[in-house]
């Protein structure tokens, strides 16, 4: 059993994927090629944002609407500790500090009713992360940062595909920011990512900052990056957005079940009605973590934890604030398990997964029960 199956994925997309591959190496534009432009538009129109700028990474996808907010020395950006390393990171590359404000339990998100508190004088931004999959209380968020003035960056390299109130991730703030790492639930085969926002200044901005700030060509009006997505890793995404809806319900499906055989028996983060998650991760929460992961890893069951160390205590980021500012995010890290899930994951895989895990927590298993009284 594989955690993220990508090898399925292409035997069930390749004719698309293969042509579509085929297609730029017949035209040669390997920079700035025509499939950019349709991928643009594309992933535009399914946020419902009014641009999409891809960009090298999600990482680059972050820095570079930092840059075009003006984002620098001296200023602050309140974010979640609970999150990839790259959330905190493109802060810091850009000599402004993160401010960690605490997650929300249950959904192990940046929880809103601790971000005001941290708001001061330096504050220009807030960057929710939509962590493993499920957008924040974005509602929330929004309201906070229209009193205060602040922008809010939608940390979205998990959720492309999710939705808040129907409307799509990466279209729920500002600026989204997400990403095509080949494991993301929608994914390139190397290095990606893709910036939506629908102010047409701040667009202006993040493509010639994609450019080494270039306005005309050799013209730099401004300092800038080398942030371009290849053209050929955006036919990969224009091959697999082909069947990315029937993939994410694919995700859900499998999510239910799991839900099901677990329910009342095994902690999970709570996925929230009225939102819906992309499922990057199925995360359940457990007392005795790593002795389950042990438990699942020798009966052969592949599981991540996402994320062992919060962002707050990682060597490089802990003279930024103290041990004791996110108590939760840290109970948190002690406790969450991914567990494997993908679109062409199969049924008997999923029950195997379910069955082992509530085996090791010392809970029944319905299936073998009602086995077991059909033969009594
Ligand atoms: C993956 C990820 C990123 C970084 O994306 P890359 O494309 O790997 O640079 C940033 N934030 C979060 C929450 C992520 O999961």
């Amino acid at each position: 059993m594989d955690f993220v199956d990508l090898k399925s994925q292409y035997q069930a997309l390749r004719t698309h994927i293969d042509s579509r591959i085929q297609a730029v190496l017949d035209h040669g534009q390997y920079i700035m090629g025509p499939e950019v432009g349709q991928l643009e538009q594309r992933l535009a129109a399914y946020t419902g944002a009014r641009h999409c700028i891809t960009v090298s990474s999600g990482t680059e996808a972050l820095l570079i609407s930092l840059m075009a907010l003006g984002i620098g020395r001296g200023d602050e950006v309140i974010t979640t500790p609970f999150s990839f390393i790259a959330t905190a990171e493109a802060i810091v590359l850009l000599g402004a500090t993160p401010v960690f404000a605490d997650i929300d339990r249950a959904t192990c998100n940046l929880d809103p009713a601790l971000v005001e508190e941290r708001i001061t004088s330096r504050t220009r931004a807030i960057m929710p992360v939509s962590l493993y999959g499920q957008p924040a209380d974005m509602d929330a968020i929004n309201a906070i940062a229209f009193r205060h003035g602040l922008h809010v960056i939608e940390d979205a390299a998990q959720s492309f595909g999710a939705t808040y109130q129907g409307k799509h991730s990466c279209n729920l703030s500002h600026i989204g920011c997400t990403s095509f790492f080949p494991s993301k639930p929608l994914g390139c085969y190397g290095d990606g990512g893709a910036i939506f926002t629908s102010d047409d200044a701040l667009a202006t901005a993040m493509r010639e900052i994609r450019v080494h700030g270039q306005s005309r060509r050799y013209v730099h009006t401004r300092v800038g990056v080398g942030g371009r997505m290849d053209t050929l890793q955006c036919a990969i995404v224009l091959a697999k957005m082909e069947c990315f809806d029937w993939e994410l319900a694919r995700r859900a499906h499998i999510a239910a079940t799991y839900d099901a055989l677990f329910s009342g028996k095994i902690g999970l983060v709570t996925r929230m009605r009225e939102r819906t998650s992309a499922l990057a991760q199925y995360t359940v929460v457990l007392e005795e973590r790593d002795r389950i992961q042990a438990v699942l890893h020798a009966a052969g069951i592949p599981t991540a934890v996402h994320y062992p160390v919060p962002m707050h205590m990682q060597p490089a980021y802990a003279h930024l604030c103290q041990p004791d500012d996110a108590p939760v995010a840290m109970a948190m890290a002690g406790k969450v398990l991914s567990l494997p899930l993908g679109p062409y994951m199969d049924p008997g895989s999923v029950q195997e997964v379910g069955e082992t895990l509530l085996r090791a927590v010392g809970e029944s298993v319905p299936g073998s029960d009602e086995q077991i009284m059909a033969l009594l």
